[in-house]
């Protein structure tokens, strides 16, 4: 008798992926709004640094794309105006 194939395996699985995009200059990468859906290049968002962090703003409908906050031994990273990212890697 097979067993069938889980749904699903835990995180873990997606890390040599995740440390691929990761490990890349994000300010290349084309990240689609989550509002309006155009598509932009994060290093061309409209970048507002006067708060505890920083906030990424879509250049067509304003809408909050990513929001940074460094801390002293961590960051935050909040990408959830952002529908997905598309990373170009190095060649390998
Ligand atoms: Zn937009």
């Amino acid at each position: 008798m097979n067993t069938p194939t889980p749904a699903h395996v835990d995180g873990n699985a997606a890390a040599g992926v995740l440390r691929e995009v990761f490990a890349v200059d994000l300010t290349a990468a084309v990240g689609q709004c989550d509002n309006c859906g155009c598509a932009v290049v994060l290093a061309e968002a409209r970048l507002y640094t006067r708060a505890p962090g920083m906030v990424g703003r879509c250049p067509g409908c304003q809408a909050i794309l990513f929001r940074v906050v460094r801390g002293p031994d961590r960051t935050w990273l909040d990408l959830r105006g952002l529908r997905c990212i598309e990373v170009s890697l190095p060649d390998s």
